[in-house]
């Protein structure tokens, strides 16, 4: 039924699809014969892809590797089975339909894909599942189910998205199957396996926002999981002031449970969270999609706070009892006692004693806070994770997880260090305190207690959570002021080394550029190369049309020069009329072929202003670095010469360098 659905779906022609290297990329790889040559001359024929291919080959591997240059190469290292899939799912992206559906937000929909795609990538990488870069395609992938109902039924789609009543994903793919007989995660399925890919990737992008990490997991396992994962920090990525509070309060739960799934720790589980939505943002500039500035744990953690607060208010709870049965589901008992206010703490009990359990909600309730009981430490700890609560009293022997037991699991996460932790006892002696407090817990009570005394400690408590309170929102305050400085600080990093004039990168960058691009040369014996370049006859355009003319023919050939040039080659603007671009890993051979395809770029474009064509013409010198060649200074005075050269040759054309000389008559 599915499978009929879909194809009357793919036969309206409005799905997305592969580009036409992708195309085929999927035809040359429908048997198991193909080579890789063939592969590697169907990605190589598209310079943007082959780009993206080496970025993604170079940052999925680890970094005392050598950088991957060539598609060849990123085939012996990564394997023909990952180069296939990732260029197929990379072959995809520009094509993004048609933006037909009005209610369907694609630079949202863009940005998580991507966000998605390089969590799935950073995760798979250090927690060693899966393969990386393969993580990023299906991450890429994981949305193209709605992107296709979208493409396919514009108008009726726009009805679901912007139906108010449909909550979250599950709500939403019953209104699809209802109206299209088939939901977004049927149809992701489908077109993964339509396209070739593995059955694997079908089975991830179908089953993983429904994944359910489990209490007691400890590790991920498949690549549902491994794509679940990265869904919770690409939303962490893209969350922001439209998104809706209800939301926050599910990311910060998911963050909670995926924080403790993942076996990292608090303090590595946020690094590993920034690192990915570093490398988002890089990835972002470079396919032209939009991301946003540093996301913000704490902002999550307020303003799931928030959400919480207006569900209880909405709720109109007042102080309150919760039991949790067994089941895990809660029933609501409200209206007692006074309202809740400022003074009032969300409060977990945790004790395997039902009476002892009750005499303790009734101190707890009467004295005006919010409280939710629990019978066992796994309960407890459960309940702990999902609510925040803000205190916990915990009975120290249950059966299960105990007292301590629960505090340890708690303090283990970040959620979990910010309750307050008061322990019940029977014992008072000092060995056992001792303990209790080395587990982490705040305050101990010897049972039985005196109920003020309770009262008083919980108001000691509630001292210290206020306390703390303040605390975190200054230091959230000194860290906007950070991030603040620092976006500062990179601008203007970024203006000392960028050309106003042509926004190409300038003279200083280009000079650390090359003493870089050397220094890695003589570490690892890889060639070097650069080309430089000078327009040619240029004073006659300014003394002829004036400086401002001048001004926009520069504008006009910087701008020819930076999209006739290759992602991995870097044209800066050195001088006035002059221009290189540093060559990493290239020889003179192939430095020549590249100052070849610019030349013939610059001389073919036409550079208009105020009505005029301008053509202008370059020349071009090219030099390598050979075993003579003393430093980097010596390498640009040889291309220097060369250009020097290729003006009095005539101009137009492009000379190599008289220590490359050789090298050439011999290939020649
Ligand atoms: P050749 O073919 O030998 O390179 O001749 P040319 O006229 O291009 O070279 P020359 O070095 O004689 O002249 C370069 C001119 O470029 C002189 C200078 O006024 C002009 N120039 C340098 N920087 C700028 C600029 O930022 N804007 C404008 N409009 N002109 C500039
Ligand atoms: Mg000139
Ligand atoms: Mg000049």
């Amino acid at each position: 039924m599915i499978n009929q659905t879909f194809e009357e779906l793919r036969m309206t022609g409005k799905l997305p699809s592969p580009s036409g290297v992708g195309m085929q990329i999927l035809r040359l790889t429908q048997g198991d014969d193909y080579s890789t040559e063939e592969i590697g001359q169907a990605i190589s024929a598209d310079s943007a892809l082959t780009g993206r291919l080496l970025k993604l080959a170079n940052s999925a591997e680890s970094g005392s590797l050598e950088p991957i240059t060539t598609v060849a190469e990123a085939t012996v290292r990564l394997g023909i089975r990952t180069v296939r899939n990732v260029a197929l799912g990379l072959s995809l992206v520009p094509s993004n339909g048609s933006n037909s559906c009005a209610a369907f937000d694609y630079e949202r929909y863009w940005s998580l894909s991507l966000a998605r795609a390089v969590a799935g990538q950073h995760l798979s990488s250090v927690m060693m599942r899966g393969v990386p870069a393969e993580m990023y395609i299906l991450g890429l992938l994981s949305g193209v189910g709605a992107l296709a109902l979208a493409s396919a039924h514009p108008e009726h789609y726009a009805e679901i998205l912007m139906d108010p009543n449909l909550l979250g994903p599950e709500e939403v793919c019953r209104a699809e199957s209802s109206r299209f007989e088939i939901n977004h995660r049927d149809v992701a399925g489908c077109m993964l396996l339509d396209w070739g890919l593995p059955e694997e990737f079908a089975r991830a992008v179908h089953d993983y926002e429904a994944c359910e990490f489990r209490s007691s997991q400890k590790a991920i396992h498949t690549l549902t999981e491994l794509l679940r994962a990265a869904d919770v920090i690409a939303r962490l990525c893209v969350a922001n002031v439209d998104t809706p509070l209800q939301e926050w309060d599910q990311l910060s739960r998911d963050l909670a449970q995926l924080e403790i799934v993942s076996g990292f720790g608090s303090e590595h589980f946020r690094r590993t969270c920034n690192n990915a939505a570093e490398e988002w943002r890089e990835w972002g500039e470079i396919l032209g999609i939009q991301t946003t500035r540093q996301m913000d744990f704490e902002l999550v953690e307020e303003l799931a706070e928030k959400a919480r607060e207006k569900a209880r208010a909405d709720e109109g709870a007042v102080p309150r009892i919760v039991r949790l049965d067994n089941s895990g589901l809660g029933q609501t008992a409200s209206g007692l006692s006074q309202a809740l206010n400022e003074s009032s703490l969300r409060i977990l009990t945790v004790d395997d004693d039902p009476v002892a359990l009750k005499v303790l909600e009734n101190h707890l309730v009467k004295a005006g806070h919010s409280v939710t009981t629990t019978t066992n430490g796994d309960e407890a700890l459960r309940h702990a994770l999902k609510e925040c609560p803000q205190l916990v009293v915990a009975d120290w022997k249950m059966p299960g997880l105990d007292g301590i037991e629960l505090c340890r699991a708690l303090r283990k996460i970040s959620s979990g260090q910010k309750i307050y932790f008061l322990l019940l006892t029977g014992t008072n002696d000092d060995e056992s305190v001792i303990n209790a407090f080395n587990a982490g817990i705040d305050d101990y009570i010897t049972k039985p207690f005196n109920p003020r005394i309770l009262i008083a400690r919980i108001h000691a408590g509630r001292r210290i959570i206020t306390l703390q309170k303040e605390l975190e929102r200054e230091k959230r305050k000194q860290q906007k002021q950070m991030m603040d400085l620092q976006v500062v600080t990179r601008k203007l990093r970024s203006a000392a080394l960028a050309d106003p004039l042509t926004e190409l990168p300038n003279r200083r960058y280009a000079m650390k550029r090359l003493a870089q691009a050397w220094e890695s040369s003589s570490r690892t014996s890889r060639p070097v190369s650069v080309v430089m370049m000078d327009i040619d006859h240029f004073k006659s355009v300014n003394d002829t049309f004036g400086h401002d003319a001048g001004d926009a023919v520069l504008k006009g050939a910087a701008s020819i020069l930076r999209s006739s040039c290759r992602e991995d080659e870097d044209v800066c603007r050195i001088g006035g009329e002059e221009f290189v671009v540093i060559c990493a890993n290239t020889t003179a051979a192939q430095a020549k072929m590249a100052a070849d395809r610019l030349r013939r770029d610059v001389e073919n474009a036409p550079i208009f202003w105020q009505g005029h064509e301008h053509s202008v013409t370059m020349s071009f010198g090219v030099a390598s670095r050979t075993p003579e060649t003393q430093d980097y200074e010596g390498l640009l005075k040889a291309a220097d010469e060369a250009v020097y050269f290729a003006k009095s040759s005539g101009r137009n054309r492009v000379e190599v360098a008289e220590i490359n000389q050789d090298e050439f008559k011999k290939s020649a």
